[in-house]
This record gives C-alpha cells, sequence and structure tokens, in this order.
C-alpha cells in the first residue's frame, strides 16, 4: 500500500495533481480543507467552530483535523493507498499522524514537497479565487498570511519526514503535465 503526503505552501498545486495521481495510482485521497470546506458548507456543528479560522487564513485546531484523518485512515486501509493532502500541517499534527498509521498497521512511504516561488503563489491563488469563489483565495492579505503560516508553522512538518529519510522535493514550477511527471517519476523509483 502506498501512503503519499503531498506537501507544499497553498497554491502549490497539490489539489490539481493529487487528482492525477489519484487516477494513475488508484488511490484514495484526503484533503483536510476540501474536508473542512464541505462541513462549513454543509452547516455541521464541526464548520460553525473552524469558519473563523479558515476566513482569516489561519490552521484550523489540530486536534479537529487529527480526528477527521483518523476516521478517514480508519476507513481506507483496505485499498492500493492514498494521498494526503494539506495535512500534516504541524509538527503535532505529524506526530500524532504517525500514531494513527501504526494503529492501523499503516506507514507513511513518502512526503512529496512542491516547491514554488511565493510571488507564483500569490498570482495563482487570486486567480484560483476568481475561478472558484473560495474566500480564502479573493484577498491578497489573507492569502500571504497563509502564506505566512505555512512558512512559520507548517514548513518545518518537512524536517519531520527528511528526517526518516522520506522527504523529497520536487520543482512545482512548469506545465501541469511536467509537474506531474516529475511527481510520478518519485513514486515509480518506489515500487
Ligand atoms: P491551501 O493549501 O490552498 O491553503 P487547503 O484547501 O489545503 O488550501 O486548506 C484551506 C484551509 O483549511 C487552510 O488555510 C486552513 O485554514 C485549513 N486547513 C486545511 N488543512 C488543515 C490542517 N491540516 N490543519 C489545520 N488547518 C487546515
Amino acid at each position: 500500500m502506498l501512503n503519499i503526503v503531498l506537501f507544499g505552501p497553498p497554491g502549490a498545486g497539490k489539489g490539481t495533481q493529487a487528482e492525477k495521481l489519484i487516477s494513475k495510482y488508484n488511490l484514495n485521497h484526503i484533503s483536510t480543507g476540501e474536508v473542512i470546506r464541505q462541513e462549513i458548507k454543509n452547516g455541521s456543528k464541526l464548520g460553525e467552530s473552524i469558519k473563523d479560522y479558515i476566513q482569516k487564513g489561519e490552521l484550523a485546531p489540530d486536534s479537529l483535523v487529527i480526528e477527521m484523518v483518523a476516521n478517514f485512515v480508519k476507513n481506507n486501509s483496505d485499498c492500493a493507498g492514498n494521498i494526503f493532502d494539506g495535512f500534516p500541517r504541524t509538527t503535532h499534527q505529524a506526530e500524532k499522524f504517525d500514531e494513527i498509521m501504526k494503529t492501523n498497521s499503516l506507514d507513511v512511504d513518502v512526503m512529496l514537497s512542491l516547491e514554488v516561488p511565493d510571488d507564483s503563489l500569490v498570482e495563482r491563488l487570486l486567480l484560483r479565487g476568481k475561478d472558484s469563489g473560495r474566500a480564502d483565495d479573493s484577498s491578497e492579505e489573507v492569502i500571504r498570511n497563509r502564506i505566512a503560516i505555512y512558512k512559520e508553522q507548517t514548513a518545518i512538518v518537512a524536517n519531520f519526514y527528511e528526517a526518516q529519510g522520506k522527504h523529497i522535493s520536487v520543482n512545482g514550477l512548469g506545465t501541469i503535465d511536467e509537474i506531474f511527471s516529475r511527481l510520478c517519476a518519485e513514486i515509480d523509483k518506489l515500487k
């Protein structure tokens, strides 16, 4: 079973690449951001409690996202593999994630990290905001805050996987297909 953490700053292209990887390698996919947006849309109690954080571009509380992922892993342990997109985003989440995987007799194989310079991120997100209507993509201030939070709290998660020899950086600039080929080349080396 192939368990991939797809990593990178907001706007790095994780969602786009995840979609292509899922169909090529027949994987399940969890995007914690997607799950959160769905909860907010449904007006659930969980959604209500997270809404304010998302609108400001801040991270949702660790305990809530950890629970989401724990449920997902428990229900998807019998498949070809999983892509974790947007998780773990803090070192605490990464530590808890290790425990969740162990409990289910699973392990993360690799963290693939998409590298994209800040200016390209802002440009991509503002463009996405126009099409998707995502509130957190329409204000440059919120976008810059998300990038700042990524640098403060999330970028260090790469060190956690680096220490386990599982972190691979991938150039996230180029066409969607070029980036996809780079990711596939890394995944195929694992087999
Ligand atoms: P992006 O990577 O473009 O910011 P996501 O869809 O991954 O978009 O996440 C959107 C928002 O959802 C984040 O800005 C954050 O507020 C929240 N979120 C998603 N995943 C997590 C996580 N693992 N921990 C905390 N907050 C999260």
